[in-house]
């Protein structure tokens, strides 16, 4: 629903009137969206991809790979980045399209994560077919409406999930006044209570940082690098607690779903293995920290 929101702002922003219309039923979930921009060899450096499109008429017809491609086996619609221009510099010839999921020649491949579940997956595009009216932007200028979907997305990870944090914090609270270490309550040890007191800080924090650029955005201003501030805390702050529950469990934090001795059926464990992906999903820790030195603070360029 993240990846919705981002797009549905972006479709706001930058779609014409027609694409808009694709704005009410996403917002209502009847549409899911996925984003098609990393392949197998573009990730971080996301400029360097290589899925075709190429003019035939009044359409563009799509090869290539991509991964890693969160929902796509349950979406409708896809946002997608392909070079049109492969003779250009490698930021200027990539163009945004949007394209349904359907579409004769795509391919889905859903990708096992160390959770057990399949929630990305490889797809694969074999000749598709899509019209120009589909192009979102300009055609050739797809790096500037990708970078904008980006910042939605970052926006929403560090102000939409600040929100599913704060709800993290009151059960990993509740967990600890389960637990007992050295036969006395969890809650009633100095160190965890300060490391409790410190996470409930930072979830604040992030609150208020979140807060800042929800305003920005009220204003008609578009979110900046500013986003990947909170998109760094929000990692930070839900790694630091699903480790703390580790902590918290002791030895019990061995027992995983399928265990009956497992606490909270296993609940915490699979949070803790997905909290991993965080730092990785929407742009790794050290890329926004990069955007942070150049953008924010005019470091020069690494
Ligand atoms: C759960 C999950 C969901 C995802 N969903 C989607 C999705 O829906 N759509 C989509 O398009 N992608 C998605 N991704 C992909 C994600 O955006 C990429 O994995 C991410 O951008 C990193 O790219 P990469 O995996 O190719 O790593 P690489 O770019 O190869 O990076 C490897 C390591 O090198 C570091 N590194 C690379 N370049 C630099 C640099 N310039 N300076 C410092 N360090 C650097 C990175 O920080 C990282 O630690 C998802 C990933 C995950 C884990």
């Amino acid at each position: 629903m993240i990846v919705n929101r981002g797009c549905c702002s972006l479709l706001l922003k930058k779609g014409s009137e027609r694409q808009r219309e694709l704005i009410r039923p996403s917002l209502r979930g009847d549409l899911i969206w996925c984003q098609l921009f990393s392949e197998p060899g573009a990730g971080s450096d996301l400029a360097n991809l290589s899925t075709r499109a190429v003019r035939d008429g009044d359409e563009y017809v799509i090869n290539g790979q991509k991964v890693w491609t969160s929902l796509a086996h349950m979406a409708d619609w896809m946002m997608l980045l392909a070079r049109t221009d492969p003779n250009a510099p490698k930021h200027k010839g990539i163009t945004y399209f949007l394209l349904d999921m359907h579409a004769p020649g795509v391919t889905v491949k859903p990708l096992k994560q160390m959770t057990g579940d399949a929630e990305f997956n490889e797809v694969f595009f074999d000749n598709v077919r899509v019209h120009e009216r589909q192009v979102l932007g300009e055609v050739n200028n797809g790096w500037a409406v990708g970078l904008t979907t980006l910042m939605f997305e970052r926006l929403a990870l560090g102000f939409g999930l600040q929100v599913r944090l704060r709800i993290s914090l009151e059960s990993m609270i509740d967990l600890a006044r389960r637990m007992e270490k050295d036969g006395r309550a969890v809650t009633s040890d100095p160190v965890m209570r300060q490391k409790i007191a410190q996470l409930w800080i930072d979830t604040e924090a992030l609150k208020y940082t979140g807060a800042r650029a929800i305003t920005k955005l009220l204003k008609g201003e578009l979110p900046g690098p500013e986003a990947s501030a909170g998109k760094m805390g929000w990692v930070e702050t839900n790694q630091k607690l699903q480790e703390l529950a580790m902590e918290i469990e002791g030895p019990y934090s061995q027992l995983a779903k399928g265990s009956d001795r497992a606490v909270d059926g296993g609940f915490w464990q699979y949070a803790f293995l997905r909290s991993r992906a965080n730092s990785i999903e929407g742009g790794t820790t050290e890329i926004q920290k990069n955007i942070i030195g150049e953008r924010v603070l005019g470091l020069p360029k690494g």
